[in-house]
């Protein structure tokens, strides 16, 4: 794995935690930058993406950065342009299957995790883990995220793809989202089961902060209930790399059901297999594949819609 720090002079920048006046360039060679200040990115070529999704797979990206703010961001989309790729939004990964060739882009993968309580409503970075905001939420006696027990992703990444569980979805309490230069109103994010605007491929926009409206509870009432959702969540969720649920429940009908009736549970491909504990999640045995996966996705598409004519529409990314 090749490692670059590369160097961009940013003119009024506010000072943040990466702000660094003495950086090495490109050739390594350690300068002295006296009357701006220099943004430093660690920007890491080549870097294998299945260490950064929660399946374990996936190949290199060309070029792989963290960004801790809004400043961070914009820095890495200008690298981005510098070089004429494109870039992918990354949260926590855990809806999303790299290809095996990886990226021929940019990953800018989102760790902005502020977070802040203000009476009823917690206002979180992008990156800040949905584990994270139930906890504190918990602890602040605030109600409304009680189903996110067992979710592993960033809070940018559950409500672009309206993450939820026990029939409740983040949309129920956010109240409002900041890009990096616009803010929406709930309404405006065109919430879906499973989608919002910020899923949909022609509107990349990039979500930096989210606002949500809690209900005030008693503390234990809470607590008891993330229990009992955990101990519903314990037995269906499978103990090997997964990203979660493949496809969407064609609504009545739940996809999971629908894969085990046509007898496809424990089917294997390579090292991928559907789960015996819950026919709409992949799991990966050992050193599975993206092909492998999406090969049974294929296979659960066509024997679903021979045996019932449902057309199965994947909830996870494809990359
Ligand atoms: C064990 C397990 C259990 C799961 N259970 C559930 C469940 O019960 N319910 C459920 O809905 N999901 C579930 N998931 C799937 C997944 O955890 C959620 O969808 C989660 O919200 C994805 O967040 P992430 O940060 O990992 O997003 P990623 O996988 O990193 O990204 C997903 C999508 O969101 C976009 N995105 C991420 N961050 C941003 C941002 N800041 N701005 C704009 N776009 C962004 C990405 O570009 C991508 O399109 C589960 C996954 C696993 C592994």
């Amino acid at each position: 794995m090749n490692r670059a720090v590369f160097c961009y002079s940013i003119k009024n920048s506010r000072a943040c935690g990466s702000v660094v006046e003495h950086v090495p360039d490109k050739n390594g060679v350690e300068g002295s930058i006296p009357s701006t200040r220099t943004m430093a990115l660690e920007i890491k070529e080549n870097e294998q993406l299945k260490n950064h999704s929660s399946f374990r797979i996936g190949g290199p990206a060309r070029y792989f950065v963290v960004v801790k703010n809004k400043e961070e961001i914009l820095e890495a989309i200008k690298f981005t342009e510098e070089k004429k790729l494109k870039y992918f939004i990354l949260g926590g990964g855990s809806n999303v299957l790299f290809s095996d060739n990886g990226l021929d882009g940019v990953i800018i993968k989102i760790e902005n995790c502020k977070l802040k309580i203000e009476n009823s409503k917690i206002i979180a970075g992008s990156g800040t883990l949905l584990s994270q905001i139930m906890m504190a939420a918990t602890e602040a006696g605030l109600s409304g995220l009680e189903w996110g027990i067992g979710i592993p992703g960033t809070i940018g990444g559950c409500v672009a793809g309206n993450c939820g569980a026990f029939g409740k979805s983040i949309s129920e309490s956010v109240k409002k989202i900041k890009t990096l230069d616009k803010e929406y109103s709930k309404e405006e994010c065109e919430f879906e089961y499973r989608n919002s605007k910020f899923k949909k491929p022609s509107n990349p926009e990039i979500i930096t902060e989210v606002e949500l409206e809690l209900q005030p509870r008693d503390k234990e009432i809470i607590k008891t209930q993330i229990s009992n959702n955990l101990a519903q969540r314990k037995d269906r969720i499978p103990p090997y790399p997964s990203i979660g649920c493949i496809f969407k429940n064609p609504k009545p009908l739940a996809a999971g059901s629908l894969i085990d009736q046509c007898g496809l549970k424990r089917t294997r491909i390579g090292d991928a297999q559907i789960s015996d504990l819950h026919a709409n999640i992949i799991v990966n045995i050992g050193n599975a594949k993206a092909q492998d996966v999406l090969e049974l996705i294929k296979l659960c598409k066509k024997k679903v819609k021979e045996k019932f004519g449902v057309d199965l529409e994947e909830e996870i990314v494809v990359i």
